[in-house]
């Protein structure tokens, strides 16, 4: 089936939720994909920071495969070895507390915000249950995480959104301290705000914010479902920070690219999940953690840690290059391999003009070109990568 067939198949039948590229792909290997009609693209989007070690890694393919033919699912009415495996290397390669297993970001989101409630009406009371979140921030799309996304534009025309949401501004320490009441139960942070644009925290103000919350007893909650597993040239995101906090939801890269997601939590906060207080039918299954286990001991080399922060730092300084030379370039920002180049206009152009000379990039927030590639690509595919985007900024 080419491309034009996939389209006209998928525009009949699917619902229209998605504003996708006229490109249908139909395989992948490292930083590259095959669209249907043969085209070879460099992937600068890997599934919107999913595979980070690039398409079909072989340790991650050969631990699914093995699995495969051994056990698919069982439910969470039984252990199963994978799980156990996998949580224990998870939380060792974080700090001492206990991990839930479930599909997807939202769903991590949604696990931290009923853990956070019910761990302040357990130690504090039943009205302590609000909720800080920021402006810009994205958390997911289901009716709980819906509330934490500080964007109207996702929240629009959907009813009620559950309340006891505050957003403030990202970075302003003031706001949060203004915002917090007797009530206030946490405080829930992307480190680096991917949707709205790649937005950096700035370190002072995590530092201040992680006092803030450990002074009054709220607790600190880092979204690093895009910022987890090496995408920032750490494992984690919180580890630039120097802060260790309270809740961390993850997903995306964990098991590169095969549905799963995760909410890790400090013991003490972690044990206000007791029996039949969460659950998610298909969560931790075998499959997905056999892969999770494989990316973890690919992404946590050190190699591959140190390749991203370096082709980050020279993404960054090429770009900042490009900045003097091409007026509708606004800003430039990123941690690791995780790029924004904010243009003055829509970028839309920018992303077809870069598909049609074979690069894959995605506009966040309308005029912001995300650049989000594996974390082991080579020095001579980010200079290819730059000057095809550098050529597509040029004529925008
Ligand atoms: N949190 C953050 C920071 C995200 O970037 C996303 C997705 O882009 C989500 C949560 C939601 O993840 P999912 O689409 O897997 O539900």
């Amino acid at each position: 089936m080419d491309t034009k067939e996939t389209m006209d198949m998928a525009g009949k039948y699917l619902t229209q939720n998605y504003g996708r590229q006229p490109i249908a792909l139909v395989k992948g290997k490292r930083c590259y994909v095959w669209d249907a009609d043969g085209k070879k693209y460099l992937d600068f989007v890997t599934g919107l920071a999913a595979g980070n070690m690039g398409h079909c890694h072989p340790a991650v393919v050969a631990a699914v495969k093995k699995q495969l033919g051994e056990l698919w699912h069982t439910s969470n009415i039984y252990y199963t070895q994978p799980q156990a495996v996998y949580g224990k290397a998870l939380v060792e390669s974080l700090y001492k507390g206990r991990v839930f297993f479930c599909n997807s970001g939202t769903e991590a989101n949604e696990a931290a915000l009923k853990l956070a409630r019910r761990h302040s009406i357990e130690n504090f009371s039943k009205e302590r249950v609000d909720i800080i979140a920021f402006e810009g921030s994205f958390h997911g799309r289901t009716l709980g995480s819906l509330s934490l996304t500080g964007q109207l534009k996702y929240q629009q025309g959907f009813g009620p959104i559950p309340g006891a949401v505050k957003h403030v501004p990202f970075g302003d320490l003031e706001a949060v301290a203004k915002a917090v009441t007797k009530k206030t139960c946490a405080v829930f942070i992307e480190p680096v705000q991917g949707e709205i644009g790649v937005k950096v925290a700035n370190a002072k103000f995590i530092a201040g914010l992680a006092k803030l919350c450990a002074d009054k007893k709220i607790l600190l909650v880092f979204d690093e479902v895009q910022t987890g597993f090496g995408r920032t040239g750490k494992l984690f995101a919180y580890e630039h920070f120097k802060v260790k906090p309270d809740i961390i939801t993850m997903a995306k890269g964990i098991a590169n690219g095969f549905p799963m997601g995760a909410m890790f939590a400090k013991e003490e906060v972690a044990k206000s999940l007791v029996p039949g207080t969460h659950a998610a039918t298909f969560g931790g299954g075998p499959i997905a953690c056999s892969g999770a286990l494989a990316m973890l001991a690919e992404v946590k080399k050190p190699e591959i840690l140190e390749n991203a922060r370096d082709l980050g730092r020279y993404a960054l300084i090429r770009l900042n290059g490009l900045r003097q030379k091409i007026k509708t370039i606004k800003e430039v920002r990123g941690l690791g391999l995780m790029i924004g180049v904010e243009m003055a206009h829509p970028c839309a152009q920018v992303v077809a003009d870069c598909a049609k000379n074979g690069l894959l990039v995605n506009c966040a927030n309308q005029n912001t070109v995300r650049l989000l590639p594996p974390l082991d690509i080579t020095r001579q595919e980010m200079d290819r990568a730059l000057s095809i985007l550098g050529k597509a900024l040029a004529s925008s």
